[in-house]
């Protein structure tokens, strides 16, 4: 059986293994690669939690350093003044979390099992391990069309973006006729957004009635700068370097045309990266872990907390990633301190922990 090594390569894969590591259990297993993941680890590492975090492998959907390796600039990260590649970033952000201390691996967690305790994850390769609390920051991932040129084109900065927040403002997209694919209301919000910098913003849905909720397609629809297509889907971004135009099909009449745009703005949802987790911590109805209590990361499981993307629909910023990671971090300090399994100097300030079920004092 063979495997994507993190360098790219394909690299044996050994047999399944059910074994537990003799290093274990691990005080914090940090899930992820993201800003979420990385902040919590230069928190956790400072506190001396000794965390491990499981960056992941790459693949089709995902790659370690999360959302920000497919972006060229981020502008709005503060510190950086001039702004920062996201390679460069995220690279940053992990050096600083292994200069305390953070112990990697180039793994996946593929599975977990959350009903016992120490927590159990298996990781793709090596044997499983033991944890007394996991952080899950394992980020969502902009779906995509999967039409042809769209993936190249958005990874080389050539004017495909899933992300109006984070590039609308570049100049590229200033001035310019800009697309927006979609009918709910993530689009709604992009096509409003991009109306500060654009000529015209085009919003292509493909059928003749949105699926945004009524104060916000009645925004969009009554803006001057907003043009909606109807019954229509792209069916392939036009352009080498950068995006010339896209061909887009008429969803009724089968018709196909060129549109000549100076950007493509996706927006026709996320995907949080969940399905390792196989429904033992409780999600939204999008699928978004839930952390039930107004600014904690602590989710259904005590025990267990969650940060970025993966528990939050509504700002998916670097920087809001970064914040929830060291949010979570505290929490995951302050939770091992009052079980007696670590030490912190927060802990009188501490809140009492989620209680725990008989199952878990028992073990
Ligand atoms: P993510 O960045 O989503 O990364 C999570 C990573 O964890 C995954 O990529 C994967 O490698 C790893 N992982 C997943 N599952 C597992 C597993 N089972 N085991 C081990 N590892 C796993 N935000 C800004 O603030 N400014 C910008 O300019 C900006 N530009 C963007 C441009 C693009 C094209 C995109 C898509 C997003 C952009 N964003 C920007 C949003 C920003 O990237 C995200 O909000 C942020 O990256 C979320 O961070 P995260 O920590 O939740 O994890
Ligand atoms: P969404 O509600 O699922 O809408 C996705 C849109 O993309 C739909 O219109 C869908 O078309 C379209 N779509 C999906 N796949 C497509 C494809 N392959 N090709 C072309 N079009 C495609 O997702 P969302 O807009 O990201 O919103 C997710 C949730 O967050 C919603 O509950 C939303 O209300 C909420 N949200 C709220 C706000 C706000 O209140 N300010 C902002 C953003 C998001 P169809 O309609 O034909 O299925």
């Amino acid at each position: 059986m063979g495997g994507l090594a993190p360098d790219g390569r394909i690299r044996e894969q050994p047999e399944p293994v059910t074994s537990v590591d003799t290093r274990s259990p691990e005080t914090l297993v940090i899930i992820g690669s993201g800003p979420s993941a990385w902040t919590a680890a230069i928190y956790a590492a400072r506190a001396n939690l000794r965390p491990v975090v499981y960056e992941g492998e790459p693949s089709r959907e995902m790659i370690p350093g999360g959302q920000l390796m497919y972006t060229t600039e981020v502008e709005n990260y503060p510190g950086f003044i001039d702004g920062v590649t996201g390679p460069e970033l995220m690279e940053k952000l992990r050096a600083q979390a292994i200069r305390f201390g953070t112990r990697v691996e180039q793994e996946n967690i593929a599975s977990v099992e959350f009903g016992q305790h120490p927590f159990r994850l298996k990781p793709s390769y090596s044997d499983d391990i033991e944890a007394l609390t996991v952080i899950v920051a394992t980020g969502a991932r902009a779906n995509w069309l999967g039409v042809p040129n769209e993936e190249r084109l958005a990874q080389m900065g050539g004017g495909v973006s899933a992300c109006a927040v984070c590039d609308g403002a570049l100049p590229a997209f200033r001035d310019k006729v800009l697309a927006v694919v979609g009918g709910g209301d993530s689009a709604m919000e992009e096509a409003l957004y991009l109306t500060k910098f654009a000529n015209e913003v085009r919003l292509i849905h493909r059928r003749d009635e949105l699926r945004a909720s009524r104060i916000m397609a009645d925004r969009v629809l009554k803006h001057p700068k907003i043009t909606p297509v109807w019954n229509t889907r792209v069916v392939e971004v036009l352009g080498y370097d950068a995006i010339t135009g896209i061909r887009v099909e008429n969803t009724v009449s089968g018709e196909k045309s060129d549109m000549p745009v100076g950007g493509l703005f996706i927006a026709i949802g996320h995907t949080p990266n969940t399905a390792f987790l196989n429904g033992q911590l409780e999600v939204t109805p999008h699928g978004y872990i839930k952390t039930p209590k107004a600014w904690r990361t602590a989710t259904s499981m005590p025990g267990v907390f969650a940060a970025g993307d993966v528990m939050d629909d509504y700002y998916r910023q670097a920087i809001t990633a970064a914040g929830t990671g060291c949010m979570a971090a505290l929490e995951a300090e302050r939770w091992l301190a009052h079980l007696g399994l670590g030490e912190s100097p927060v802990l009188e300030t501490a809140e009492a922990p989620v209680t725990l079920t008989q199952e878990w004092k028992a073990s």
